[in-house]
């Protein structure tokens, strides 16, 4: 790249490029800030049933990173460089440890959900102790494996290696489920699929959005569907925002639903009162 200055000489970082490495220092600071000083926080989204009675049997517990001054951040926003930095692998262990502290005290207290999903990423599965670590934590709160689901994207199992491979192979030997995220967004082939160690797939909001109104997205999955049949994988649909896609994919035989239309991500405090709202109507069948 040509210098900003414009005299020519070359510049190993034009203005974006230094505007972006100031944004990924301040974020790194800023994540390490919050790893340190319990600035991290579970939002959890319900995963609901689709066969008409709604019930909720585990959420998906989704990071988000609070500023000082009170802003709120994503995961887009932050994931990327606690990957780069290597600070992933504090992240994913705050995660683990912060979902089993939940389960543990809905237990205790007699409400709440039984299972959550976490989101891990492939720098994880490829560490050496991270199915120690993962194992540890649900000792610690005396949790089933069960209780605990891991989600990883497609992208990710495609480039796992034989030893990411046989972690996730242990892992679901002590009970733990394994969903594929994002499904239908990567590279699997039906041979590559029924190999891997998973019990779940996720269809991908791409598809999902408005599949009752796109004989393409709807061919897609019909055919996702019919490939989790075959391999005998349970199905989660993400991203449902209308009730014409909700009906639309539990009249295809899609088990499980995620979406807006149900509930949107929400700190532990508004997932129990949403829970209380809508376990006794979903009992007697109403909606
Ligand atoms: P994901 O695991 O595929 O999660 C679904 C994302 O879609 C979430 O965004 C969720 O808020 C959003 N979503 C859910 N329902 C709807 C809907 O009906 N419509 C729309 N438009 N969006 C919906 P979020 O929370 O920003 O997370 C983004 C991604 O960040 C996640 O995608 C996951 O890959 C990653 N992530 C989240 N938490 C963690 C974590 O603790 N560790 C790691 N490694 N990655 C995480
Ligand atoms: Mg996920
Ligand atoms: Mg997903
Ligand atoms: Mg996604």
């Amino acid at each position: 790249a040509l210098s900003a200055a414009g005299d020519g000489a070359p510049a190993f970082f034009s203005p974006d490029m230094q505007a972006k490495a100031t944004t990924f220092l301040r974020m790194e600071a800023e994540l390490r800030r919050a790893l340190d000083d319990g600035g991290l926080v579970l939002w959890l989204q319900p995963k609901v049933s689709l066969d008409g009675l709604g019930l909720t049997e585990a959420a998906e517990a989704l990071v988000r990173l609070q500023c000082p001054d009170g802003k709120l951040l994503p995961p887009g926003a932050f994931i990327g460089v606690a990957e780069t930095t290597g600070l992933i692998r504090e992240l994913s262990r705050w995660v683990v440890e912060e979902a089993c502290r939940l389960l543990a005290r809905w237990r205790d207290a007699g409400t709440g959900l039984p299972r959550l999903a976490v989101n891990v990423s492939a720098h994880d599965l490829e560490e050496d102790d991270f199915a120690d670590a993962l194992l540890a934590a649900l000792a610690r709160h005396s949790l089933p494996g069960n209780a605990l689901e891991l989600e990883l994207t497609e992208t990710t199992l495609f480039a796992m290696t034989d030893r990411g491979l046989a972690t996730l192979t242990r892992l679901r030997e002590r009970g733990m489920r394994i969903a594929m995220d994002d499904f239908g967004t990567g590279y699997s082939t039906l041979s590559y699929l029924h190999r891997l160690p998973i019990d779940v797939l996720k269809i991908d909001r791409a598809f999902v959005q408005e599949v009752h109104a796109h004989p393409d997205r709807a061919g897609i999955t019909r055919a996702i569907i019919s490939l989790a049949t075959t391999l005998g994988l349970e199905l989660v649909a993400e991203g449902i925002e209308a009730e014409a896609e909700a009906a639309f994919l539990a009249d295809l035989g899609v088990a499980i639903g995620q979406g807006y239309l149900y509930a949107r991500p929400m700190p532990e405090a508004e997932l129990m009162a949403w829970l209380d709202a809508t376990r006794p109507r979903s009992m007697t069948g109403a909606s």
